[in-house]
């Protein structure tokens, strides 16, 4: 980018630089031989005014006028030639060519009666005519023609020199464009290698970094980005650490009690069996608990809102929840608890059946399990033209508001000894939620401590990947 910014710059003072002073040094040029021409027109119209006012064509010994053309001659650096109406030389400053006649084709011309003044320019001289024009009371007549021949060395040593100097001009504007090209380049890039640097840093391994903010607007808007980037790369990355963590915690805890319970069983000699079994029932609880804890960590897995592969089919929702009502009544029979279910029209759509029923298993059970003894919950589906809405609603404890935005985290749990004693692994919901956001679907709840919980699930009935 340095280099870009450098030579473009570079190239365009070149580019300037030149096209400017050969435009200056052109109309310099133009204006400079325009002087030369008027200057001389004027002082040969001058001499042309003399010679018809004494009458220099007719009577040719007149001096004075002789003496002027000749002092002209020598004032321009030239050649002065005054012709008359038969063409012969009155007065020729340069050679003796007095009296010989002489003729050419723009001498015709002005003879003839054209009253322009005629420029030529063989090669090194420049070569002006101009006719001297008698008037009278009737008539305005060509009676001769002037012709002044001046060298052009003077102009052209002129023109030399301001090319000179248009060069060494040119020269000094190149350089001085140049440098400050390189500095601007420099300026502009610092910063990027600043940045450059940083995330150079930072691709190393070191992403709890973060960038500083330098540089103008455009570039501190992206290192801002970048920054949040940054950040919630390293939210995922604490979470990611929290995760690994937490698992370890709760797959090591049913590990812990069976190490504590067979060591009390190997340390005693002579148990009766009753003892045995009692400690054996409760390792094979623990194994229990740790094969839950693995089985929702795979359904955790697999649910995952980029891996998930999903098996989409066209399901009646209605019966995919009655299945589940059916599987789950005998667990709120226990503890006298009643299920209402309200289908208010027959729902089919496109889902993934496994994970969906994994998802409204996990509401409902958890429905039961934080219920009071003797509650109710009713769940009900409905649906409208684009998506389907299912609510359970139950009688429970309820969640305290500050935890109603995490209980959908992994492990979390609001109350550990009452989700433990149910055998919850705190995963539930985070299975749920992500089962309902691969469908991209939503879901909400809404409880007061001690009186109830309803959560409320809407998935799309068609399903676009
Ligand atoms: P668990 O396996 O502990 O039930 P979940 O992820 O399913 O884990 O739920 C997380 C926590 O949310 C539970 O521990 C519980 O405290 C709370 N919770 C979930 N559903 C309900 C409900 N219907 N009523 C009251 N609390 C609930």
């Amino acid at each position: 980018m340095q280099f870009v910014i450098f030579s473009s710059l570079s190239l365009l003072t070149i580019v300037i630089v030149f096209f400017f002073g050969q435009s200056l040094e052109n109309s310099y040029n133009e204006k400079a031989l325009d002087l030369k021409v008027t200057t001389v027109e004027n002082q040969c119209t001058m001499i042309a005014n003399q010679i018809v006012s004494v009458n220099f064509l007719i009577n040719d010994t007149t001096n004075s006028v002789s003496t002027q053309i000749d002092q002209l001659a020598v004032s321009l650096g030239g050649r002065i030639v005054v012709i008359n109406k038969n063409y012969r030389i009155l007065k020729d400053t340069y050679t003796g060519y007095q009296g010989k006649y002489f003729m050419s084709r723009d001498i015709l011309r002005i003879m003839k009666g054209s009253k322009d003044k005629i420029i030529t320019y063989p090669d090194g001289y420049m070569e002006l005519m101009l006719p001297i024009v008698y008037e009278n009371s009737r008539s305005e007549e060509v009676q001769g023609v002037i012709i002044a021949t001046i060298s052009m060395d003077e102009l052209l040593a002129t023109k030399n020199e301001i090319r000179m100097q248009r060069m060494l001009l040119s020269v000094a504007f190149i350089i001085i464009g140049v440098t400050l090209a390189a500095f601007i380049s420099i300026f502009l890039t610092r910063d990027f290698k600043k940045v450059n640097k940083s995330l150079k840093y930072i691709a190393m391994g070191h992403e709890d970094e973060l960038i500083e903010e330098v540089g103008y607007t455009e570039l501190k808007e992206l290192v801002k980005m970048f920054n949040s980037i940054l950040s919630k790369m390293q939210k995922l990355e604490d979470s990611r650490q929290e995760f690994v963590s937490n698992v370890s915690h709760e797959l090591k805890t049913p590990m812990t009690s069976m190490k504590v319970l067979a060591d009390s069983l190997l340390a005693q000699e002579g148990m009766p069996e009753e003892a045995y079994r009692e400690f054996l029932t409760d390792i094979v609880a623990e194994i229990d608990r740790e094969n839950d804890i693995i089985t929702d960590l795979l359904s955790l897995v697999k649910m995952d809102k980029k891996a998930a592969k999903l098996d989409i089919k066209a399901t009646s929702v209605n019966e995919l929840l009655e299945v589940i009502l059916k599987r789950l009544k005998p667990l709120a029979q226990k503890r006298n608890i009643e299920i209402i279910f309200e289908s208010f029209r027959p729902v089919t759509a496109e889902i993934d059946q496994v994970k969906l029923s994994l998802a409204f298993n996990n509401l409902i059970e958890n429905a039961i399990k934080y219920n009071k003894d003797d509650g109710w919950i009713r769940v009900s589906l409905n649906a409208d033209h684009k998506y389907f809405y299912v609510k359970v609603s139950d009688s429970g404890v309820g969640i305290p508001e500050d935890c109603q935005d995490q209980v959908f985290e992994r492990f979390y749990r609001v109350d550990k000894a009452r989700s433990r004693k149910t055998g919850g692994t705190g995963l539930g919901l985070a299975i749920t939620r992500n089962a309902v956001l691969v469908h991209k679907g939503a879901i909400k709840l809404y409880s007061v401590e001690g009186e109830g919980t309803t959560f409320t699930v809407r998935i799309p009935l068609s399903y676009h990947a």
